[in-house]
């Protein structure tokens, strides 16, 4: 971990403006160094240092060789009181953070006694000063006593002691809230994207079950299909048929049966080929389709014979339908084979009757329909009438 500088742990302007009070209120100039020897605050500098001492170049420089040697000084003290080479006083501590220098804080630029006039008057007169100016610089030099500056070191110390330690775990808050802040905000962009993907998942899920539903549907579709005419085939019979038979038992409704058969079609597929034959068939599915009700279930029971399951439907009402469907398709006129006709037996489940009784009867009626001619109804209530059942 990088360790932090004193800017990163004080507010540099808060404590200039704090070190202005201090040096209003005892006189004495105030410096704070940091850790790479940058002056971060210097102020109250008396003028003796500002327009002599740091004027000439001996003088600047013997300032400035003390200001670098301080450091190596204060490694292993805590605080350091010395004479500067030009004849003041200085004092600095070290200011801390984890036993380790982070800057250093100066008081300096006094004098602990009344100056030696004769001292600097010769300094004055070497240095090419002059005198009477210089002494008068000196003269406004405070004099502060050794106690007094000892006490007041001691309480910077505490006071660098505790604001570095508060700093410091202010800084460590911040870094922590920041990174806090951050894994929050990697979470929100993660958790986006995730959902992102969900989503986009999700609609692949829905596309494909769309597709699967209709690919089921088609299926279950052509499960109960003829291709040829799209008429229901004998699958399909057997399952409506028996769920009629049930309802009718239970006395809901009655329920008749149409069976028709396409007249000689055989000579049309002779006449016209096979092929026109099936166009046949389907245009007659779809006349036929035309002319039942939307619950009447159309079913090509094999070849060219269906079946017309008519729920709720007496035979009367189904013979009437026939009749109607006998004359609709004796009127058409197919492109590919002219004019047919179809034969058509009826019957209407009665009580006692199994399918198969059913079926029975209603073969018969279409049986009795061809002998009789063709392109004609016959009931299967007829069939007993004339014997043939
Ligand atoms: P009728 O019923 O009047 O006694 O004479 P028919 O000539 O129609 O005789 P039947 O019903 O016994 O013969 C049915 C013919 O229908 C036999 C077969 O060639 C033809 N057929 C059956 N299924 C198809 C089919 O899918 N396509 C075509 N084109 N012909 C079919
Ligand atoms: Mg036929
Ligand atoms: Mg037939």
């Amino acid at each position: 971990m990088v360790e932090p500088t004193l800017r990163d742990i004080i507010d540099i302007d808060d404590l200039r403006g704090m070190m202005c009070f201090f040096h209003e209120a005892v006189g004495l100039s105030v410096g704070i160094l940091d850790a790479d020897n940058h002056w971060l605050i210097s102020l109250g500098w008396q003028d003796i240092c500002t327009e002599f001492h740091r004027g000439r170049q001996e003088t600047r420089s013997k300032c400035l060789l003390c200001e670098a040697r301080i450091q190596e000084y204060l490694t292993d003290k805590e605080y350091l009181s010395y004479p500067c080479p030009n004849g003041l006083m200085e004092t600095a501590i070290p200011i801390l953070l984890n036993a380790q220098p982070i800057g250093y804080f100066f008081l300096g630029q006094f004098l602990h006694e009344q100056p030696d006039v004769d001292f600097f008057r010769r300094q004055a007169i070497a240095n090419g000063f002059n005198v009477a100016s210089y002494l008068a610089a000196v003269d406004r030099v405070p004099v502060v006593s050794r106690q007094r500056i000892d006490d007041l070191m001691r309480f910077f110390i505490r006071f660098f002691g505790l604001l570095t330690r508060i700093g410091a775990e202010n800084q460590q808050r911040r870094l922590a809230e920041l990174e806090t802040q951050e894994a929050k905000e990697q979470l929100e962009v993660r958790v986006h994207e995730r959902t992102r993907e969900l989503n986009d998942a999700l609609l692949e899920v829905g596309d494909l079950a769309a597709q699967l539903s209709e690919t089921l549907q088609q299926v279950e579709h052509l499960a109960v299909t003829d291709i040829l005419t799209d008429t229901y085939n004998r699958r399909k019979f057997d399952e409506a048929i028996r769920y009629e038979q049930q309802r009718t038992r239970e006395g809901h409704q009655p329920f008749s049966l149409i069976m028709y058969d396409i007249d000689y079609f055989k000579k049309v597929n002779d006449r016209f080929g096979h092929s026109c034959g099936d166009l046949v068939l389907k245009r007659l599915c779809r006349l036929i389709r035309g002319l039942v009700r939307q619950g009447d279930l159309l079913i090509r029971w094999g070849g060219e014979e269906f079946f017309i399951l008519l729920p709720g439907t007496l035979l009367n009402e189904a013979g009437q339908l026939a009749e109607r469907i006998r004359q609709e398709v004796a009127a058409e006129v197919f492109p590919q084979a002219g004019s047919i006709t179809i034969s058509l037996g009826v019957a209407q489940l009665r009580d006692g009757d199994s399918i198969d009784s059913l079926l029975k009867r209603v073969d018969d009626a279409l049986y009795q329909a061809k002998q009789n001619g063709r392109n004609q109804v016959f009931l299967g209530s007829e069939l007993l009438a004339t014997g043939t059942c």
